[in-house]
């Protein structure tokens, strides 16, 4: 089945003369249960489509539909409600409160939405990202790989139906990219997650399922099962 799509999406930043037509026509279909990477130079347009999918920023015209729902016309309160409830995020720079443990961090999001923590489904994604003997150390006591296992499993804690993760070993060196990129595949091929990577590295689309290729905002390609031989 199909957890995100974008039908004729475009996006344009500004107005007049300076405009920048940042997404020009992106259509693409997000599988349920895969790894889905984003990839294309810089100022292609992948943040956007993120963001976009993600009910972060509205497009110009077009229509996202997440889950089931249609986000490029939701209210504000329905898209803050959608972001807090159906939507995980991996940031590049990991955004881990640096005062909470790693369990408390991986909690926060139930914390604030008053939700109860499911122990079996948190025991299943701390074990899935190899976290089970780090979750009471805090941010500044764990190796960048460990930090960002640990907002992966923040994002993956409240059963979101999809996950974006933007640039997420975009700070790390290669042996660190590799353990958090092996453990995020974990939790799609493992827990059933869907997540949706946007990256320019070759190497961490190759632990992808299927690899969108962006160029001036349109989407010119896509490969199935790549290495990162065959995405480069
Ligand atoms: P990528 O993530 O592939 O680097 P972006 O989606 O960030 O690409 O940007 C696509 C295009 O839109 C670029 O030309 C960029 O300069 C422009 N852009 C992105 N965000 C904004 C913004 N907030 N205001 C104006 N232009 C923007
Ligand atoms: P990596 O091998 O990924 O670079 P590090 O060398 O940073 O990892 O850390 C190795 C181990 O030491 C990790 O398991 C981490 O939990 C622990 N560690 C790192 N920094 C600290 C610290 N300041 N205090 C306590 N433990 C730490």
């Amino acid at each position: 089945g199909v957890i995100a799509s974008a039908h004729d999406l475009v996006k344009v930043y500004g107005v007049g003369p300076t405009a920048v037509r940042a997404l020009d026509g992106v259509d693409v279909d997000l599988v349920r249960g895969e790894l889905t990477a984003i990839m294309g130079p810089s100022g292609s347009g992948k943040s956007t489509l993120m963001h976009c999918l993600a009910g972060l920023d509205r497009p110009t015209s077009g229509t996202v539909v997440v889950d089931g729902q249609t986000v490029s016309s939701m209210s504000e309160r329905r898209l803050t409600a959608l972001r807090r409830t159906r939507v995980g995020f991996v940031f590049q720079a990991y955004n881990l409160v640096p005062t909470l443990t790693a369990l408390e961090n991986i909690t926060l999001p139930l914390d604030i939405a008053r939700r109860p923590v499911d122990r079996a489904h948190l025991d299943l994604v701390v074990g899935t990202l190899g976290l089970t003997d780090r979750l009471g150390h805090k941010p500044a006591e764990l190796s960048g790989g460990q930090q960002q296992r640990v907002a992966c499993a923040r994002a993956l804690v409240a059963r979101p139906a999809v996950v974006f993760a933007d640039e997420p070993t975009g700070n790390l060196d290669s042996t660190s990219a590799a353990e958090v990129l092996g453990f995020l595949r974990g939790s799609v091929d493992d827990l059933g997650q869907s997540v949706v990577m946007v990256t320019h590295d070759p190497t961490s689309a190759g632990y992808a399922h299927r690899v969108l290729f962006l160029a001036d905002g349109r989407v010119v390609g896509e490969l199935r099962d790549p290495t990162a031989e065959t995405v480069l």
